[in-house]
């Protein structure tokens, strides 16, 4: 196998050449959302320009040629986490899928008393709406905690899978703390135990090779926007007898066999669940950067995050006053941190004055920052097309930052 010229792949993304505030653009915000490869702007543009027709109604060429692309983008999507295409109901990323495990999965489901775990260390994504269903049908949340190093508790979270607990939500990497979450072995004790697993798969997808079918789980939802696809793109992959036994969650046209005023019958699934026009040149965008991503490979593209990753966790390390928040002993490529003495806000507007792009903020995380007892904290999320250089200027400017409020 040939080396991979990972400098040389950052002319493959337009936007990575820009200048902001006069110096060149040091995007450390992947995991917020991904840049996007000319490959996957061209896709777009080439089937609003040549193909752009809707999905599964017209007989006329190009109304074959949208659903061949949108359904050939679901083949590669599937192919890419192992999973069956008419498994893979296709989403608008993955807050409209863990909603869509929620309303139809887990409402109809749960009885009152019955219990939703979920981790310390969720996305709001993976917390909000299924605080929304336990209102509606009275479940109760339980929480599994973490450890101060940022890791999941395994011994808790064995004892929090008591029989009253029938769905698990757990993100496979922490969107805050970089964390690799044990999923596969975590699927199998709450499969013992009869519980459900709903796995937010939105930082891992992008990042590792991701093989739905090893892991075990229930449901894997994930999000296109962070794997170098268009925004308003994801999906949720379940087993077949879930999508089999759940009614739809939204109903309208594409999801139906036939509707009489008396009844209607419902498509199959995955298209049960698809219902109205989906965002199909987003989704051919999608299959487009998926086609991207296997070219380079899913385990160089690791392996390459993972040497940015050390080398950016050394740098930073000896910077005075930093503090990095979680330190887990599998981590992805990103690092959150707090800098003595600076907002994180102030903080990063003024990284942004160089021309740096981190995120600052509760991340969309609430509990983990009660947790830590901080409001906010900065986030550098780095991708394949970053550089040790990069990193480097981020290592300067935070010092120098911190040298002039200090
Ligand atoms: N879950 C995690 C771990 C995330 O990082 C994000 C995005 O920030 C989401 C869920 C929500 O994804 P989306 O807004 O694309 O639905």
């Amino acid at each position: 196998m040939t080396a991979i010229d990972w400098q040389a792949r950052r002319a493959d993304f337009p936007v990575l050449s820009r200048r902001v505030h006069g110096k060149p653009l040091v995007y450390l915000d992947s995991a917020n959302t991904s840049q996007k490869p000319a490959a996957v702007i061209e896709a777009v543009d080439d089937f609003y320009r040549r193909h752009n027709a809707n999905v599964s109604r017209a007989v006329h060429t190009l109304g074959g040629e949208a659903t061949e692309s949108y359904e050939g983008a679901r083949k590669r999507l599937a192919a890419f986490l192992n999973v069956r295409p008419d498994d893979l109901v296709l989403t608008s990323g993955t807050t409209q899928a863990i909603n869509l495990v929620a309303y139809s999965f887990a409402l109809p489901r749960l009885r009152p008393g019955e219990t939703i775990l979920l981790t310390r260390m969720e996305h709001h994504a993976n917390i909000v709406p299924w605080q929304l269903i336990a209102e509606r049908c009275g479940a109760t949340i339980k929480v599994a905690e973490i450890t101060p190093a940022g890791e999941l508790d395994l011994d808790a979270l064995w004892k929090a899978m008591t029989p009253e607990v029938k769905i698990l939500g757990v993100t496979h990497v922490s969107n805050v703390l970089g964390t690799v979450n044990p999923i596969a072995e975590i699927c199998r004790e709450a499969r013992r135990r009869g519980i459900a697993t709903v796995v937010d798969g939105s930082q891992a997808v992008p990042h590792r090779p991701v093989d739905i079918a090893a892991l075990g789980c229930d449901f894997y939802a994930f999000t296109g926007h962070k794997m170098l696809g268009p925004t308003g793109t994801g999906g949720l992959w379940a087993r077949r007898e879930h999508w089999l036994a759940m009614p739809p969650f939204l109903g309208g046209g594409e999801m139906i066999k036939e509707v009489r005023f008396e009844k209607t019958t419902f498509n199959d699934p995955p298209h049960k669940f698809e219902a109205g026009t989906p965002n199909i040149a987003g989704v051919v965008g999608l299959g487009a950067a998926v086609d991207y991503l296997s070219a380079l490979g899913m385990a160089a593209i690791e392996a390459r995050e993972q040497s940015l990753l050390a080398y950016a966790t050394e740098r930073l390390s000896m910077v005075p006053g930093l503090r990095i928040i979680g330190q887990a002993q599998q981590k992805a490529a990103l690092i959150s941190f707090l800098v003595e003495g600076a907002h994180a806000h102030d903080l990063a507007t003024l990284l942004d004055l160089e021309g740096i792009a981190v995120r600052s903020g509760h991340h969309c995380a609430h509990p983990l920052m009660q947790f830590y007892g901080v409001p906010a904290t900065c986030r550098a999320s780095l991708a394949f097309y970053n550089t040790t250089t990069e990193i480097d200027a981020l290592v300067t400017t935070i010092d120098k930052v911190r040298k002039m409020l200090g």
